[in-house]
């Protein structure tokens, strides 16, 4: 399909370099266009690129009133060579349609989300910021539009990308571990539900708990199963951690456990980092005792935005505190960001296809 460019007039876009000068925040920055496709009578047509502006959306929308609604999130990188990179896109474009599919979705062919998204990125290239670990934030997603109060999947759909630039997740570097709270009274996603697609149903499910995390002293939960037995994962993260011999564990995926490219990644990297990363059932038990006993070494949360977020302290409902290690950041989760972060942005050699340049089209 022909991607048709109606472009805001140059005058009106960003002109010169963007060169913040405080670190940006992350997700709040907008650039000049978006990619937009719609879908009716079975086919995807009219694919875009528009200048940034609202939806009119019919009040009685499917997405608007049962959250028929999905979406993706991926991160471009400029390189010592002055060219934008996209990280991974084609693993997004793909897990797009497989959460398509579990809320009731049409498929988009992900060779057109891959040229929409590089196409709005050279568009709006003026707009990557030029700033020690910043990135463009890639957000695409895709919503029921159809006029109906019924709750059946929608006949209609619109398929959009947005881009926000954003600063380094950590300005200061990956100092501060965060805290999770480990609690049976909430649970994500259950077997046979949504818990493994990018919904926003789910993480309008999620709110409460991450509020309620956050008045604990967390910045969220991490979740376990709906037998309360093993872990599952952080919301917005997959979770890990370390032993004693440096073996990376993330739990095994499962129905209700996301699929996160960040540790779909760390486990093709096996061999660059030079340890085992595998995957297991992981008992919140046999978790708490090896952190006890000293047989895990690190722990913290694998995904797009933070990439590694190290834990430094589970809080557990009764207000205790369970120190991982001394507390800080240890070396693996520290040895695995900056691998990961070399290759993003071209300065470790990268698997092949993992990094896709903005050509200027
Ligand atoms: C997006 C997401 C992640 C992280 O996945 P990445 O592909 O690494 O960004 C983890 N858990 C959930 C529930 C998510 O929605």
């Amino acid at each position: 399909m022909k991607i048709e460019l109606k472009l805001k007039p140059q005058s009106e876009r960003r002109q010169d370099v963007f060169k913040p000068e405080k670190p940006l925040p992350f997700g709040q920055l907008r650039t000049d266009h978006m990619f937009v496709v719609d879908y009716a009578d079975g086919v995807w047509k009219e694919a875009r690129i528009v200048p940034y502006a609202n939806f009119s959306i019919a009040p009685g929308a499917t997405a608007l009133h049962y959250s028929q609604e999905i979406f993706e999130g991926a991160k471009a990188f400029m390189h010592p060579d002055g060219e934008i990179y996209s990280f991974r896109i084609d693993k997004n474009a793909k897990r797009m349609n497989i959460s398509a599919e579990t809320v009731c979705m049409p498929k988009i062919d992900e060779d057109l989300q891959i040229e929409g998204i590089q196409r709005l990125i050279d568009v709006d290239r003026k707009w990557f910021p030029i700033q020690e670990g910043a990135s463009l934030y890639i957000r695409p997603f895709m919503f029921g539009t159809e006029d109906m109060l019924g709750v059946k999947p929608s006949k209609t759909f619109t398929y959009a990308v947005i881009l926000s630039p954003s600063g380094p997740y950590y300005p200061k570097g990956i100092t501060e571990p965060v805290k999770l709270l480990i609690s049976d009274r909430f649970h994500r996603a259950a077997p046979g539900g949504t818990g493994s697609s990018k919904t926003g149903g789910n993480y309008a499910a999620s709110l409460r708990a991450g509020e309620y995390a956050y008045s604990k002293g967390a910045s969220q939960v991490l979740y376990l199963d709906c037998t309360n037995t093993y872990i599952e994962e952080c919301g917005a993260m997959n979770h890990y951690h370390v032993m004693k011999d440096g073996t990376v564990v993330i739990p095994e995926f499962t129905e209700s456990i996301l699929r996160a490219i960040t540790s779909e990644s760390v486990i093709e990297l096996e061999k660059e980092l030079g340890r085992k990363v595998i995957q297991q059932r992981i008992k919140i038990d046999d978790f708490i005792k090896g952190i006890e006993n000293g047989d895990i070494t690190e722990a913290g949360g694998f995904g797009t935005a933070a990439v590694v977020s190290p834990v430094g302290t589970y809080i557990f409902e009764d207000g205790r505190e369970l120190k991982v290690g001394d507390g800080r950041i240890g070396s693996v989760s520290k040895s695995i960001y900056e691998y990961y972060t070399g290759i993003q942005t071209g300065r470790v050699k990268a698997p092949a296809g993992w990094l896709r340049k903005v050509e200027r089209y």
